[in-house]
């Protein structure tokens, strides 16, 4: 068979992660990276974390059906929970070149797509989607870089046991795994020696990141290894988390925080919902007023940080007063960025059958209302900024500047700066000068 391929990747960094990884191995076996209407190979590392997700998995297929690729992979997610749908739902299509591989399986997708070929008049749609591991150790996925991205997403952990009440993940993800420290530290070395400035530590829970291993470790043990790690490289660099659990932000991470050269100030703390009685619903361990003190904590040691949160409007039962709870707690909280989804009902969870739903128009009101104050925060976040020094990594060259992110979570546009390419993913000095409408920072190096 011809050797290109196109990978495309939805949904979480953990995705990004493996995706890279799958392109790694593809590139070992001879393959090369090509255009999607020139690959003979289309790799879908699918999402099914909302309704919508899961539809957009299907467009992309039945778009990519009708492209000369010998094969089409949908891989992840979609297969591993939806196997047998996704199956019925190809040979509906008549799409006749389809593999369906489970997150385990896609990893080993050269030796699959090597038997394939020697197989006589293999029958399609192909499935391979096994049981995922019930324990650690999560598997080994070294990468020597990460291709097209500026900062590097290192996976520390998979999975998760929690089972909130909407939320599919621990059914396509299976039971918390931990990468072990010594190849996490291998894998940030990698990256140092590959150039990346900026680690973007990443997992499903991080925060269970190491409860599976033996002897058991907590998330705070990594985090200081990967210190130690860094400072030995006497150099500046950025130490980002992908996302953390209020329960899991205790005094210990905390004063780690508070002590780190590297960690940057931008934490991403799911909120869900400000109604204690949706929360309790929602599964959630926490209530608003324990989720407000974590936050001023945190807020009183970062003053100038990106607090972001996911915030899920229309859970089933939710009233206008459990709204306005949530709308409350934001706007008189330190968050000032969102990431606001839709309640969509997922198969196999709690609140699929929970009733009653919340009308789909009163559910789009509330997802207008708390953009808008999305926006209002973020503006006056932004204004706060104004003329401070940061560090930012530079990802883009354009006609505006550099575009680059920095360290509190702010998209810049770096003016004066040469289009070197080489610059990519390197660390700079700017001065926060002027805000665009896109809610973004004209910046000059300091
Ligand atoms: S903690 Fe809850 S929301 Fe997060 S992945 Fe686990 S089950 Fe899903």
């Amino acid at each position: 068979m011809k050797k290109g391929f196109f990978i495309k990747t939805l949904g979480c960094k953990v995705n990004q992660v493996e995706s890279v990884f799958i392109g790694e191995a593809l590139g070992s076996a001879g393959f090369f990276p090509s255009s999607p209407e020139e690959a003979s190979l289309l790799i879908l590392n699918s999402c099914v974390v909302t309704e919508k997700a899961e539809a957009e998995c299907r467009k992309i297929l039945k778009k990519w059906a009708k492209l000369p690729a010998r094969y089409l992979v949908l891989a992840g997610c979609y297969s591993q929970r939806f196997a047998k749908e996704a199956k019925a739902w190809a040979e509906k299509q008549g799409i006749k070149n389809l593999l369906i591989l489970g997150h385990q399986e896609k990893l080993k997708l050269p030796e699959i797509l090597k038997k394939l070929e020697q197989t006589h008049s293999p029958k399609f749609p192909v499935v391979m989607v096994g049981k995922l591991p019930e324990k650690g150790p999560c598997e080994v996925l070294l990468l020597k870089s990460f291709p097209s991205h500026s900062r590097a997403f290192v996976k520390v952990q998979d999975g998760c046991n929690r089972f909130c009440s909407y939320c599919i993940v621990p059914f396509t993800r299976g039971a918390p795994r931990s990468v072990p420290p010594e190849l996490v530290l291998k894998q940030i070395e990698l990256f140092v020696q590959a150039g990346y400035e900026e680690f973007v530590i990443t997992g499903i829970h991080l925060g269970k990141w190491g409860k599976d291993l033996s002897p058991r470790q907590k998330l705070i043990n990594l985090l200081e290894a990967i210190e130690k790690l860094l400072s030995s490289f006497k150099k500046t660099f950025h130490l980002r988390l992908s996302s953390i659990e209020v329960k899991e932000l205790d005094k210990e991470l905390l004063d780690f925080f508070k002590s780190s050269k590297f960690i940057v100030p931008h934490f991403h703390i799911p909120l869900q919902s400000g109604s204690n009685r949706i929360l309790k619903l929602m599964g959630r361990d926490y209530t608003r007023e324990e989720y407000l003190v974590i936050l001023k904590r945190l807020h009183d040691i970062f003053p100038s940080a990106t607090f972001g949160a996911d915030v899920m409007v229309g859970f089933p039962t939710e009233t206008e007063e459990d709204f306005e709870e949530t709308y409350k707690l934001i706007s008189n909280s330190p968050l000032n960025w969102l990431h606001i989804f839709s309640f969509s009902p997922r198969p196999g969870t709690k609140a699929w059958d929970m009733k009653p739903k919340v009308n789909p128009e009163e559910i789009k009101k509330r997802y207008q209302a708390l953009k808008r104050l999305f926006v209002k925060k973020r503006k006056e976040f932004l204004e706060n900024q104004k003329g401070k020094v940061v560090s930012a990594v530079l990802e883009k060259s354009s006609n505006k500047g550099w575009k680059a992110l920095s360290e509190n979570y702010i998209t810049l546009y770096v003016k004066g700066l040469p289009e070197n390419p080489e610059l990519k993913g390197k660390l700079v000095k700017v001065k926060l000068v002027e805000i665009t409408e896109e809610l973004h920072f004209i910046s000059y190096p300091v």
